[in-house]
């Protein structure tokens, strides 16, 4: 399953200037958002599932994804149906309008991104989770009651409050510079399967692509990819996050060692020694339409290089270490995953 996520910085509620669509090379959400002194600053994190644009290679415009968002926002605002009371001095839980907030943002998303699925009956679009980060240490989630892989209980949308639980939270949550190691969270999914834990990895690299289809004329390029389709190219510095799976009772990994036959090392170290041969030093200091095979024909969205990476490292990494997910954030607000999807 390949999901987009594009993190939109706003303030709430939402001015009439925020509501234009930006032009192609515009900046509007470029930093920050403007800032509001009296207004509440928000972060939200929309992610969306379905097929990459088998031409452009975008899921979606993320110009497109936060627009969007803004717009929702700024409907259920003026709907005036949610209660804005902010502490318990007027009797009111403020986390009751919170949630009802984002599950009325969340119902007009859905209905603009299933309009969008109309529209391009091939792609599978859907909105998958809708995130609301309140303030580091406090989030808000909406996931899509069906297709989410957590257990759900109810036929409606579920807001999950993560206040005092910043595990739940990736932005908050101590990551090893090195390895962090999650306990699966799904109780269903215990009842059948083994104990099994779940270890991410993180790495960067740095990488110079352009954005530009040859099928396409000069002026679509411009419009669809900005900035991004100057002829020079420009750089980004990526942050890649494997997940594989590994049983509690496997500590240990094995190597073909072209030396000594086959050498017994710990998992991280395999690990690390097949992304820095499948992927970094393909990728690192590289400019990918130019210097990776791949990347010729398909256009290095950040959709492409995730699914790219996914199809390197299941071809690579050992049957005992199956890879779950890679996740492959271009800036610290646009990322795309690629989920092992387990039918049946
Ligand atoms: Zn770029």
């Amino acid at each position: 399953m390949l999901t987009l996520t594009r993190q939109t910085r706003l303030y709430l509620p939402i001015e009439a200037a925020d509501l234009t669509r930006p032009r192609a090379d515009e900046n509007r959400w470029w930093a920050w958002g403007r800032p509001r002194p009296w207004a509440s600053y928000a972060q939200m994190e929309t992610t969306v599932a379905g097929v990459a644009d088998p031409v452009g290679g975008y899921l979606l415009d993320i110009r497109d994804m936060d627009q969007w968002l803004v717009a929702a926002c700024a409907e259920v605002h003026a709907l005036g149906v949610v209660p804005m009371a902010t502490g318990v001095e007027n009797g009111v839980d403020p986390w009751l309008g919170a949630d009802q907030f984002l599950q009325a943002v969340a119902e007009v998303l859905e209905r603009r991104y299933a309009e969008v699925a109309r529209q391009r009956p091939s792609r599978s679009i859907y909105l998958h989770q809708l995130l609301w980060r309140l303030a580091p240490p406090a989030t808000l989630l909406w996931q899509h009651p069906e297709r989410s892989q957590r257990p759900s209980h109810t036929s409606t949308p579920a807001c999950v409050p993560a206040v005092g639980h910043p595990a739940l939270d990736p932005m908050t949550k101590e990551i090893d510079p090195v390895t962090s190691a999650e306990s699966l969270p799904s109780a269903s999914q215990a009842n059948h399967q083994p104990p099994s834990l779940q270890l991410t990895l993180q790495y960067e690299f740095a990488a110079a692509h352009r954005l530009h289809c040859q099928q396409w004329s000069e002026e679509q390029n411009r419009d669809v990819f900005g900035k991004c389709n100057r002829a020079s190219g420009h750089g980004h510095n990526y942050r890649l996050e494997v997940t594989v799976a590994c049983p509690i009772s496997s500590h240990v990994g094995r190597c073909e060692s072209a030396a000594e036959g086959t050498e017994q090392i710990d998992r991280v170290t395999l690990i690390n020694r097949i992304v820095n041969q499948q992927v970094l030093e393909r990728l690192d200091h590289r400019f990918l339409n130019l210097d990776v095979a791949e990347f010729q024909q398909l256009n290095p969205t950040v959709e492409n290089i995730a699914q790219v990476v996914y199809a390197w490292l299941c071809q690579s990494l050992p049957a005992t270490l199956p890879l779950q997910s890679v996740r492959v954030y271009e800036t610290d607000k646009t990322w795309a995953t690629v989920q092992r999807v387990d039918r049946g």
